[in-house]
């Protein structure tokens, strides 16, 4: 089957390989050069968690991408994971800290607040009264290694990928326009992260899109440090960087995104918050920002992903795994993707799925 894949993020590069090896004529398009920095996938790290707190099909979802990362980790010829453990946290009675507890296979007992500083040895520092669980399962992921992976093995699994590439909006049918020339395809999956409102209107309704900024901070005693992850209102997170700088952001807080090709790049007003976390949060570390970057969020309302079939083309297929939280399940997107296209829908895939899924033919499954 000839299949085009629009847009080269994790997303669509774990799509075109998986389907390349599965013997599709795969052809991916990206607007923009290998690795840029312009969307939601950039970036030295993400943070990994095997247990997340997201609810049960993530849970699934992490577990199923486990040993697909140790397969990948295995062709790449390097770790892309580095297993730190991690510190899920927030105020007393914290649903999302009990829920990572409730999903853990060795649910410890919760720690407070004030154990931590102890327990990282003055690196990392907590409001007294909180509640802290201890998740193992947790690490940080190389994800522009990751990224520079999957160019890699796609393309030698027989994936045509074609950077500079501009899809023309909106994609109506299995024929697409690049650069004023129409191609024809078997199936088309849109996997174009922010711009997807404009390719696919049927279901920009469903997506709104954040501006969000990471910053790295250094220090003078670095240390192998674990992810941290904070239910509070910004929704902090943190995790170790190369150089042994350390990386924090807010999953709740940067701004809205009208049009993805113009985003206001990281300001003072960003650096001013993330250094007062840095402040609070990273005693060791130097609470002005060596770096920051910007990244964008797409988000469902309820932040679950959006993997479903156009309702007007059935052989169209969107799919969003965003919402700052889908880097980690990046090996189970090719496997969803292969599901969708035989009509063999998983339990998984029907959890995600906002409609039905249609076999290649139309027949329902
Ligand atoms: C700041 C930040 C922190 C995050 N932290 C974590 C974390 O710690 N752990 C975790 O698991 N996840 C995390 N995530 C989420 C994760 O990074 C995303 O879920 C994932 O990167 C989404 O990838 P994507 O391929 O869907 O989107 P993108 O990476 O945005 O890819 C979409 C691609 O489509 C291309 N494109 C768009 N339109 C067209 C067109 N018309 N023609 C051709 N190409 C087109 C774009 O240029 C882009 O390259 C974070 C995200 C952000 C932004």
């Amino acid at each position: 089957m000839r299949i085009a894949v629009v847009g080269l993020g994790i997303a669509g590069l774990s799509i075109c390989a998986r389907l390349s090896l599965a013997g599709h004529q795969v052809y991916g398009f990206e607007q923009f050069e290998p690795m840029h920095e312009r969307g939601s996938s950039h970036g030295d790290t993400r943070i990994m968690r095997l247990t997340p707190g997201e609810g049960d099909v993530y849970v699934r979802l992490a577990q199923r991408a486990a040993p697909l990362w140790r397969t990948w980790e295995g062709l790449a010829g390097r770790p892309l994971i580095e297993w730190t453990g991690g510190l899920m946290a927030g105020p007393r009675g914290s649903p999302f800290v009990l829920a990572c507890q409730a999903a853990s296979a060795t649910p410890a007992a919760l720690l407070r607040g004030d154990a931590i500083h102890a327990l990282t040895r003055g690196a990392i520092a907590m409001p007294r009264e909180w509640d802290v669980f201890r998740q193992e399962d947790s690490g940080v992921i190389a994800a522009d290694a990751t990224r520079a992976f999957l160019q890699r093995q796609a393309s030698a699994w027989g994936a045509k990928l074609f950077y500079g590439k501009r899809i023309e909006a909106p994609i109506e049918g299995l024929t697409l326009t690049i650069e004023g020339e129409a191609r024809s395809f078997d199936a088309v999956i849109v996997a174009a992260g922010a711009w997807a409102r404009a390719l696919l209107p049927e279901f920009a309704g469903k997506l709104a899109v954040k501006r969000r900024v990471v910053a790295w901070f250094e220090t003078q005693t670095p240390k192998l440090l674990p992810v941290i992850c904070v239910d509070d209102e910004d929704g902090l997170y943190g995790m170790p960087a190369p150089r042994g700088q350390y990386k924090i952001g807010l999953h709740a807080t940067g701004g809205a995104v009208s049009d993805p090709d113009h985003v206001r790049e990281p300001d003072a007003e960003d650096a001013r918050m993330l250094s007062d976390y840095a402040r609070a949060f990273l005693p060791q570390h130097n609470p002005e920002p060596v770096r920051m970057a910007r990244c964008l969020y797409t988000v469902t309302p309820d932040e679950n992903f959006l993997i479903a079939q156009s309702r007007a083309h059935e052989r169209v297929l969107i799919f969003s795994a965003c919402s700052g939280h889908g880097f980690k399940y990046a090996p189970i997107f090719g496997e969803l993707a292969q599901e969708w296209l035989d009509g063999a829908p998983s339990e998984d895939l029907r959890a995600l799925a906002r409609l039905p899924v249609t076999r290649m033919g139309g027949e329902k499954a």
